[in-house]
């Protein structure tokens, strides 16, 4: 195989970043934008030992999952992997992604269950019994529009006009997007205020390049139940010339709830500061879930999509097999959504987080919905709970973590087994690091009962899991 090199590929799999990979003269080839089943016709643009990438030339035969990209700029984007495979191929690409992994990087005896998550009992087989199930992602009715939040990067596109977008592969320059199709249909009205008044008071955006400018992200956060919008311009300073004015315009458009100010003076590509300066409005948003009302700030997570979120939460409740008489720990637990979900089944809970902003999210959001029950702790998970253990030797019943992608700490994982929890319940947004986890709590006696993938993120290659674990 070499480069450069023009093949005829049929793709006979996808990568975990939903890449096709299909083989050409028995040389696998990864290759963007096609989709299993595919034959296509493809430019080999790198050459490795085992394995190779192709660019997509032409598509000879459509594979009968493929779908027309509803969004024109899908490709250049690459947000969306896989917007042109059928909805439900991705619910199936998304449980196969995380029986693999579970399987080749956890050792876990997992098997795909079928559309009906049942009972493994009598009926079956005894070597079945002690098999995992991974249960078929649970999808959305529509998985369009779906996203409450939106960061968009603010600059010149390759013709000079001032844009909000993503950068173009490689390079400085920006795509305008001011319509995405998993965004908010109200966002594009938002972007177009705050560029034109960008524009009306020539105020520069920040250039990554020369560190120069002043504005670098629009962060945009809806509140699905309540229509409440946030609006946070991040800047390269500590103030926004005309800011009165930006604030008129935006308050002409319905639900403007809370405007500001993010200061970020740094290099670097974490897109937030520490600092929020507060143009109009108390500084956050609230929205639902279930029936449990919550106040959002700007440097505070919440999950991206409402709907389901509480479709995750109920799983979690469902595998926490809450009676009321339980202590639990939620950990990584944000502005308290899993913690104050569970606390009217629960005799207390106890929650942590590292982010000081969203505990004081937390506590005001238990007060708020009259949950007494419920305390908040800021810190790292890793070093407030083996700290908490050290001193009071407490037990816990249940056990809810929910960390971000590289997963839980050794130092926690060691402590939430010294705690001896009957249950453990492992909300994860990455497979791999999951997988991980998961073997060393089974070699330390926490067997994986189920796993059950959500998809928080149509049209997208991430998945959601939630994960009964319990100790033996
Ligand atoms: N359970 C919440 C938040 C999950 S996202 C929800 O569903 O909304 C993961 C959270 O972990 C984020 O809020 C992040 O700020 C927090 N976090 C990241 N590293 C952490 C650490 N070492 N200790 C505690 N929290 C951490």
């Amino acid at each position: 195989m070499n480069k450069n090199e023009i093949v005829t590929v049929t793709i006979e799999d996808m990568s975990a970043e939903g890449e096709g990979i299909g083989k050409a003269d028995g040389f696998p080839l990864f290759i963007k934008d096609t989709v299993m089943g595919d034959v296509a016709l493809v430019k080999v643009i790198k050459v490795k030992k085992t394995f190779g990438f192709g660019r997509l030339m032409e598509i000879l035969t459509p594979s009968p999952d493929r779908v027309e990209a509803p969004c024109p700029i899908a490709r250049a984007c690459g947000g969306c992997q896989l917007q042109s495979l059928s909805y439900e191929k991705q619910l199936e690409f998304k449980q196969k992604k995380v029986w693999n992994n579970l399987k080749r990087i956890g050792g876990l005896p997992v098997y795909m269950a079928d559309n009906v998550p049942r009972d493994l009992g009598a009926a079956q087989g005894s070597d079945l019994r002690k098999m995992i199930p991974v249960y078929p992602t649970i999808g959305m009715e529509n998985p369009w529009r779906y996203r409450n939040k939106a960061q968009l990067p603010v600059g010149y596109d390759r013709e000079g006009r001032l844009v909000a977008g993503f950068y173009a592969g490689r390079t400085h320059c920006i795509v305008a997007q001011e319509d995405c199709l998993i965004a908010n249909e109200r966002n594009k009205d938002i972007l177009d205020r705050v560029l034109s008044f960008m524009k009306d008071y020539r105020i520069e955006p920040y250039s990554e390049e020369t560190g120069q400018g002043l504005v670098r992200h629009i962060l945009i956060r809806v509140g699905y139940h309540t229509g409440e919008v946030m609006v946070c311009l991040v800047i390269n300073g500590r103030s926004l010339p005309r800011g009165e004015e930006l604030v008129k315009r935006l308050l002409a458009l319905p639900g403007m709830t809370s405007i500001c100010l993010n200061v970020n003076r740094e290099r670097t590509n974490v897109i937030l500061g520490k600092e929020i300066i507060n143009l109009y409005g108390e500084g956050y948003i609230r929205d639902r879930i279930g029936d449990v009302t919550f106040r959002i700030s700007p440097r505070s997570f919440f999950q991206v999509n409402p709907i389901q979120t509480e479709k995750l939460y109920t799983k979690a409740l469902e595998y926490a097999g809450l009676t009321g008489e339980e202590t639990v720990w939620d950990l990584y637990c944000g502005i308290g959504t899993i913690s104050l979900f569970l606390a009217r089944n629960a005799k207390n809970v106890r929650g942590v987080e590292i982010v000081p902003e969203a505990i004081a999210d937390a506590r005001n959001n238990a007060e708020a919905n009259g949950i007494t029950n419920a305390q908040f702790y800021v810190g790292k998970a890793e070093e407030v709970l083996p700290a908490i253990y050290e001193k009071e030797r407490c037990r816990a019943d249940v056990i809810v973590v929910d960390p971000p992608r590289k997963g839980c700490d050794a130092a926690l994982l060691e402590t939430i087994v010294k705690m001896e929890p009957k249950r453990v319940v492992y909300v994860s947004c990455d497979s791999a690091t999951l997988a991980r986890d998961l073997r060393w709590l089974g070699e330390h006696g926490y067997e994986t009962k189920c796993v059950q993938p959500v998809d928080m993120f149509g049209q997208g290659v991430h998945c959601e899991v939630c994960v009964k674990i319990e100790r033996v």
